[in-house]
């Protein structure tokens, strides 16, 4: 179900100008969500839903003004054949680059995606160590899935939201060996600022200088170049 829609964006999709797409619904439940709105199933029925038909028409209108599409959630790729007929409608009658953004728990629809080139560039969230993994309802096989499927057919950035309870120097050394092929390691700062799903957590934040030492450490560890978000 696609429950949102921001014409213009700067920092969505690195490079350009975009538009941004928000499906609803996500299978994770990340105490750090930046938008519960987006995930937990009595917030999301409040939110109007959009069709395909209104979301092309919308970029229509930006044509030469917009040069790519990012699609976000939530979780987009839980959606599978909604998120595939908009994006086979963005392909034929746009023709824009797509980003999409997951937590990349669906290795068999990311898959399906880069057969039929839907889509130009993939941001796949860490959220923490792989043995971690279930304290978000996640599953990091699932997610190494993905990175194979990714690695050498479609660019990638790896994006990593630093929230202290869930990423220290320990968390980053155990995601290390799951770093390399991606074009950039993106780390964010956390700034704990909006409504969160689990408010009993004490997730902590991080500084600017905390962030530089967790960027030079990875630099000493991969190939990969690493940048600071939000700092
Ligand atoms: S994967 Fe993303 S959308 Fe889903 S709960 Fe975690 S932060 Fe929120």
């Amino acid at each position: 179900m696609i429950k949102g829609f921001r014409g213009t964006s700067l920092v969505d999709y690195p490079g350009k100008i975009s538009a941004v797409i928000f499906f609803g619904g996500c299978n994770f439940r990340c105490p750090f969500c930046y938008n519960i709105d987006l995930v937990l199933p009595e917030r999301l029925k409040e939110l109007p839903e959009l069709d395909i038909d209104h979301i092309l028409t919308e970029l229509k209108r930006r044509k030469g003004f917009i040069s790519g599409v990012v699609i976000t959630g939530g979780e987009p790729t839980l959606h599978s054949r909604l998120l595939r007929a908009l994006l086979e409608r963005i392909k034929a009658e746009l023709n824009l680059p797509v980003k999409l953004d997951t937590n990349g728990s669906q290795p068999e629809v990311i898959n399906s995606l880069i057969k039929e080139n839907l889509v130009d560039f993939i941001a796949i969230d860490f959220k923490t160590a792989p043995e971690r993994y279930p304290e978000i309802r996640g599953d990091f096989n699932k997610i190494e899935q993905t990175l194979s499927l990714v690695r050498g057919q479609v660019p990638f950035e790896i994006r990593i939201t630093a929230v202290p309870y869930f990423i220290s120097f320990k968390e980053l050394e155990a995601l290390v060996p799951f770093m390399h092929g991606a074009e950039r390691v993106a780390i964010q700062r956390f700034m704990n600022e909006y409504e969160r799903l689990n408010p009993e957590i004490d997730l902590g934040v991080y500084g600017p200088e905390d962030l530089k030492e967790f960027k030079s450490f990875l630099e000493g560890k991969i190939d990969v170049p690493v940048v600071l978000r939000n700092v």
